[in-house]
This record gives structure tokens, C-alpha cells and sequence, in this order.
């Protein structure tokens, strides 16, 4: 395990970085602070301890943004550019130890982390070149000598809260696009993988971002975003994670009317049409479905597959899927790991438990793996009951559920049955079906005939209760910007 920057770093002898916390320019370890441990999913085992942030902690980053962003604001764009390039270099020369951390902290196989850094390194680029672009307009007038124009302006300090599947591309989309729009940003990562996030920041840092511009912090999820949504500093919330916690940090954000960007849940759906090329469309689906274990927001789990296909469908699924070679994600043959922490293992095992005891089918997995860790088999549900738990509730793990549908009506009708709308799929050779498809089915994000969801210059974000508005594209950035109306007479 390499260091990252001028061995500051403290390893340990499971080859992991100890998180510390990163405020106002200083890097701090525990100390007296309560820290909590980090556990390898893929052995059960504590790797290190995390610190978690004391009020005063949260106070002192707090008054850094405050201090810093009249600066940060005024730095030209180009040169805010440049500095984020620059941590994109820094992250695609550390991405191999960076690839490790997210491995070993969240238990992803080791390729996926590795595609993770090349993904965030992407996407820094992009608010690099962006950041530039955070212009107005000027509408022609209509009062005589009056001159309207529309300028665009920071919105001000800024609190990113994400969850830890991606815990590299998390961080740079939360802090790469803060930066890019001129904010400070105090960011609190998912405690399960703080030092992949830890790492961006240093990235960031190396790069040239001016002490207490950024800050990382950790702690007791809900008493660091009630300190930090109070405060009037912070002008802008940008979360990823659940549902419920969404709604609950949007009824905070209300007291003091503060901007919010809500990357939900979603539970997508994707119809397999008669006319779809099956063996091709279920390769993808096997390996979309279980990358990750499956913890993706993104990730397919409602099959819908048209009725002559549907019994070849299902039997080519769940021999795909028991095929899957399931271990730890520092083993090269692996092919998914562990889930990220015992909590999501035991909700996905309840889950599929209730479905079965409502009569689903089960044709793959539906158990533990091994006695350390976090395992839980790649499952393969089909003729899944819609009073099934899972058909409404997000699994968020390995499941995929597979059920029939007759025609495009129904269709249409059972991928827009519940009320999340982030990602949907389709197959079909019909330009006709793509057609409606596209008018009709509500998700912020329609892939037809792949699982190619979204790049960096497409926004990502849900419709319905999976979201409001979006991250990465022009309305990344827009996000972080305020509108402001001034006429000249
Ligand atoms: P979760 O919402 O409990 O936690 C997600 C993250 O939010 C964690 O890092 C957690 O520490 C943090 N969090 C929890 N309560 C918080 C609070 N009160 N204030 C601030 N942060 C808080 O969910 P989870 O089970 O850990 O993660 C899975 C969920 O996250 C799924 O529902 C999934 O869809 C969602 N998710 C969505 C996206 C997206 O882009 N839409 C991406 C990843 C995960």
C-alpha cells in the first residue's frame, strides 16, 4: 500500500489508511474524540477506526467556509479549473491504492474500484472544463435604455452528505462540482468507507484547494447534518442516500429555505420484449444486476419479461447467476463480494424470505456464503406476488425479481407502478415501443437496448420521490449557482 502524499498517512497492518478528519487545512486523528471501527465486509474484521467530529470540529469548518468563500468565489474559473484537473491527475496516478481502499473498506472486487477511480477522474474533468461556463445572458430589452441581464453566481458554503457504495465517486461529484461552482464545501461521507473519500480530498488538496475550502468530517449521521443544516453559513445541501433520510434532511433544509439536490432510491424497472435478443440481454442484465452485490441506486431489479419469452428468460438468469464467482474483492477471480455491512445482508435476507413465504419462486441463491463477512448469494426470484415486500421496497442487494408482462400497455403500467422514477430499462427492436417508451415511462434516467445509464455530461438524478434535481451535466453545476436579475438604466 503506497502513501499518498508525504507519508502523513498512518497504515496499518491491514495495509488501510486510518481516516482521520480533514478541517480548516489540518488533518486530525482521533485523539480524545470517539472514533467508531471499519470493518472488511469481506472477514468480519475491524481494519481501523474512524473519528467522529465534536461540535466544535463541526464549528471551526463551518467558520473556514465562511471565512474562505468570499475568496473561493473570486478565483477565476479557469484557475478553479485547473486545480481540478490537476486532482484528477493526482487520482488516476493513486487510483491503484485508492482502488484498494474502496475494495477493502466496502468490499467491492477490486476491477470495479478500479473502474470507480477512472469513472471520478472523468468526472472531475468534466466540472474542470464546466467550472468556465457558469455564464448568464442578456435578453434584448423593452424599456427604452434599460438593460437587463441574468448573472450566475455561487450560492455560498455548501453541506454534501453521501452514502458509501461509491465512496470515490461520491466524493469527487460532491466536492468536484462544489468547487468547480465556487463554494466551499463541507462534506460528510458514509462512515462504512471514510478513507476512499479521504483520499479525494487529499487529491484535492494536493491540487491546490485552499485550506477550508473543503472540509471532511464524520460522525453520528443525523447529529452532523441537524449542526450543519442549522447553521446559516451553509446555503446548499447535496445529498445521496435514501429515501426516508432525503425527506428528513429536506424538512431541515425548510427552516432556513436552503437549496437541496436529492439523489435518492430508486427500485428500476426493465422490460424484456419478445422481440429483444435474449442471450445478449440477459449477459448484461446478470452482470449490471450483481455488480456491487447489487448496492446500486441504478441497479435493474424488476424484470419485466414479455410472456413467450419469459420461461427461457428466467432459467438462462439463474444459471448465469449461480455461475457468478462470489469472494473476497482483493481476489482477482472474484466476481461480486460482500455486502457492505451485516445491517443490508439482513434486511436483503428478509426480504427474500417474506417473498417466498408469499409464494415467489426461487431459482437462484435466496442464502448466506461462509461463516466471515457479509456474504449473501446472487438470488434469482420469479412469479414474485405484488404484496411481496420486495416489489415495493428498494433491495438495494444481489435480488433480481423477475415477473411477466403481456404488451406495451401493461408494460408501461407495471415499470410506472410505484412512486420512485430513477432509473428504467428497455429491450426491443420496435420503433414504435421505443417511442412511447420514451414519452411514457417515468424515470429521470431510460436506457433502451443497454444498461449505459448516464455520463458526465448527462445529468443524473430521479423523478417522483426519487429525487430532485440532478448531479453532474450542465445541471451539476447549475445546481450550486444562484439566478440573479440586474437591470441597468
Ligand atoms: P441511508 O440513507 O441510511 O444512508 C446513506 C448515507 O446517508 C450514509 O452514508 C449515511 O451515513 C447517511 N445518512 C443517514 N442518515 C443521515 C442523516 N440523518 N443525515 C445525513 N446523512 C445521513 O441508506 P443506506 O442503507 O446506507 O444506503 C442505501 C440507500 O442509499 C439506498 O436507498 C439507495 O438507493 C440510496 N442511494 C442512492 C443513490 C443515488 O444516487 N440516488 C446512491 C447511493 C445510494
Amino acid at each position: 500500500m503506497t502513501t499518498f502524499q508525504d507519508g502523513a498517512e498512518s497504515v496499518t497492518p491491514a495495509g488501510y489508511v486510518e481516516p482521520q478528519l480533514l478541517i480548516d487545512g489540518d488533518w486530525i486523528g482521533a485523539d480524545a474524540r470517539h472514533a467508531e471501527p471499519i470493518v472488511n465486509p469481506a472477514t468480519g474484521r475491524a481494519i481501523g477506526r474512524v473519528p467522529h467530529a465534536t461540535a466544535q470540529d463541526l464549528d471551526r469548518a463551518l467558520a473556514a467556509a465562511e471565512r474562505e468563500f468570499p475568496k473561493w468565489r473570486k478565483v477565476n474559473p479557469r484557475e478553479r479549473g485547473r486545480i481540478l484537473k490537476r486532482a484528477a491527475d493526482l487520482l488516476h496516478e493513486r487510483g491503484d491504492a485508492i482502488a484498494q481502499l474502496a475494495t477493502l473498506e466496502m468490499g467491492k472486487p477490486l476491477f470495479e474500484s478500479k473502474i470507480e477511480v477512472h469513472v471520478a477522474c472523468e468526472e472531475l474533468e468534466w466540472f474542470a472544463e464546466e467550472a468556465r461556463r457558469s455564464w448568464g445572458r442578456i435578453p434584448p430589452g423593452r424599456f427604452g435604455d434599460t438593460r437587463f441581464s441574468v448573472i450566475k453566481q455561487p450560492v455560498g458554503p455548501a453541506a454534501g452528505f453521501s452514502a458509501w457504495n461509491f465512496p470515490i465517486g461520491n466524493a469527487t461529484r460532491k466536492l468536484g462540482t462544489a468547487l468547480a461552482a465556487g463554494c466551499p464545501m463541507i462534506y460528510k461521507p458514509g462512515e462504512e468507507a471514510p478513507a476512499s473519500a479521504l483520499a479525494v480530498a487529499r487529491c484535492l488538496v494536493d491540487a491546490g484547494v485552499p485550506a477550508g475550502v473543503i472540509a471532511v468530517v464524520f460522525g453520528v449521521p443525523d447529529t452532523i447534518s441537524r449542526h450543519l443544516i442549522a447553521s446559516p453559513i451553509i446555503r446548499k445541501i447535496s445529498f445521496t442516500g435514501s429515501i426516508p433520510v432525503g425527506k428528513h434532511l429536506i424538512k431541515l433544509a425548510a427552516d432556513t429555505v436552503k437549496r437541496t439536490t436529492m439523489e435518492l432510491g430508486g427500485h428500476a424497472p426493465v422490460l424484456v420484449f419478445d422481440d429483444a435478443p435474449q442471450e445478449a440481454v440477459l449477459d448484461q442484465s446478470v452482470q449490471r444486476k450483481y455488480r456491487n452485490a447489487g448496492q446500486v441506486c441504478v441497479s435493474p431489479t424488476r424484470f419485466y419479461i414479455q410472456d413467450a419469452s419469459y420461461d427461457a428468460f428466467c432459467a438462462g438468469f439463474a444459471a448465469r447467476a449461480k455461475a457468478l464467482t462470489v469472494g473476497d474483492g482483493m481476489d482477482p477471480a472474484t466476481v461480486m463480494g460482500p455486502m457492505v455491512h451485516a445491517r443490508r445482508r439482513d434486511g436483503i435476507e428478509a426480504l427474500v424470505q417474506d417473498a417466498v413465504a408469499k409464494g415467489a419462486k426461487l431459482l437462484a441463491g435466496g442464502e448466506r456464503i461462509g461463516n466471515d463477512g457479509f456474504f449473501y448469494a446472487p438470488t434469482v426470484l420469479a412469479d414474485v406476488p405484488g404484496d411481496a415486500r420486495i416489489m415495493t421496497e428498494e433491495p438495494f442487494g444481489p435480488v433480481a425479481v423477475l415477473n411477466r408482462f403481456s404488451g406495451l400497455d401493461d408494460g408501461i403500467a407495471k415499470a410506472n407502478s410505484l412512486p420512485f422514477g430513477l432509473a428504467a430499462y428497455a429491450f426491443t427492436q420496435s420503433l414504435s415501443n421505443i417511442h412511447r417508451l420514451s414519452d411514457e415511462i417515468e424515470a429521470g434516467m431510460f436506457a433502451i437496448n443497454s444498461f449505459n445509464i448516464s455520463m458526465p455530461e448527462t445529468p443524473f438524478g430521479g423523478i417522483k420521490e426519487s429525487g430532485l434535481g440532478s448531479e453532474v451535466g450542465t445541471e451539476g453545476l447549475d445546481a450550486y449557482l444562484v439566478s440573479r436579475t440586474i437591470s441597468v438604466t
